[in-house]
């Protein structure tokens, strides 16, 4: 009897140690994430997709651009640009879109490149039309012009918000209403705007908006001598196909880009991958060839350095998103913004 208590209490004694680390390791495992961060990049697979450069507001002779369809395209060709929506105005010379390419004997798998059927619908503030034929748009409000592309089954991007005098309010009440209105142009042919950006910030920090809203930078080429080349975007596909992109510009997998010296200029800051800790609330940016990274909430720099921590911010709002600075070009590659919210524990 004696024999059995030494042992069990012995048994007890070596047991304890274990269960202790087995609840640790157990309550590891299960341990809840802390933040709620939406990832854009989430489903981008780093070792495998490629980067793409798109173009996404163009303009040709069918408008009011000075470049015929075959020069915008053969020029943008020339520059690496493997997406282009030629988006000329409905409201001049054509009541439809400048579609397909082959009407202007291009062919986009020929030349290795994605074309997006789009347009700008113009009687109103200008909107941004893709993946459908809408052409002319004889309408009076924004509603009806957004209606429309949706019920084409159409994607829609803001243009040049800061030649228009609508408030924050009204845009959040655009994208409160139609889940297809997925973009904000925040640079416009080099930077014609620069106020689109803080309304961008002022949209995405506003209580009434429960999404995101992806930035856009976009040449509005009118005169390829002089309007093409200082914005694009950096699209991350696993392959380059329409379906691919309309994918990724609807989940945000994306960066837009500024580059005053354009497509020839210095090279720009590379993002090589993107990697987010839900639990210690951390978003990492593996990048080359940059001088800066800062991050923005609220509209304004909370951080600065490739590696931010959430809890360590004193300011920090519903969304934080980051800009990626070349030391002297004045280029700029930036990331679409990260949701965030930190969970109760
Ligand atoms: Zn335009």
């Amino acid at each position: 009897m004696k024999k059995w208590r030494v042992f069990s209490q012995r048994l007890v004694v070596a047991v304890i140690p274990i269960l202790i680390v087995a609840a640790a390791l157990t309550g590891c495992a299960n341990r809840e994430a802390e933040w709620d961060i939406q990832n854009p990049y989430a489903g981008v697979d780093w070792a495998k997709y490629q980067q793409h450069k798109a173009n996404f507001h163009t303009h040709t002779t069918l408008s009011d651009g000075s470049g015929t369809p075959q020069e915008v395209i053969d020029r943008y060709h020339a520059r690496g640009v493997t997406i282009l929506a030629l988006t000329d105005h409905d409201t001049m010379k054509t009541e439809c879109t400048t579609w397909p390419w082959q009407a202007f004997d291009r062919d986009p798998e020929i030349l290795g490149m994605v074309a997006i059927e789009g347009n700008e619908i113009s009687r109103v503030h200008h909107i941004g039309s893709y993946f459908n034929d809408y052409g002319e748009a004889d309408v009076d409000s924004e509603d009806a012009v957004l209606k429309e592309i949706g019920r084409r089954g159409g994607l829609a991007v803001l243009f040049h918000p800061g030649r228009y005098e609508k408030s924050v309010e009204w845009y959040v009440e655009m994208y409160r209403t139609y889940p297809h209105l997925i973009g904000f142009e925040i640079y416009n042919q080099g930077d014609r705007y620069p106020n689109d950006r803080k309304t961008w910030d002022s949209i995405l920090a506003d209580r009434g908006i429960e999404r995101s809203v992806w930035g856009f930078s976009n040449d509005d080429m009118h005169n390829p001598r002089t309007h093409l080349g200082s914005n694009w975007n950096i699209m991350l596909l696993p392959e380059l196909s329409a379906e691919w992109v309309r994918r990724g510009i609807e989940d945000g997998a994306f960066f837009f880009v500024y580059a005053p010296e354009g497509h020839k200029g210095a090279p720009l800051p590379v993002i090589k991958s993107i990697t987010v800790d839900l639990q210690k609330g951390v978003i990492h940016i593996d990048a080359t060839g940059y001088e800066s990274i800062e991050w923005i909430s609220q509209g304004i720099v909370v951080h600065r350095g490739d590696r931010v921590t959430l809890s360590e911010l004193s300011t920090l709002g519903r969304y934080i998103r980051a800009e990626i600075r070349a030391a002297d070009s004045g280029s700029i590659v930036g990331t679409q913004p990260f949701r965030i919210h930190p969970l109760a524990k």
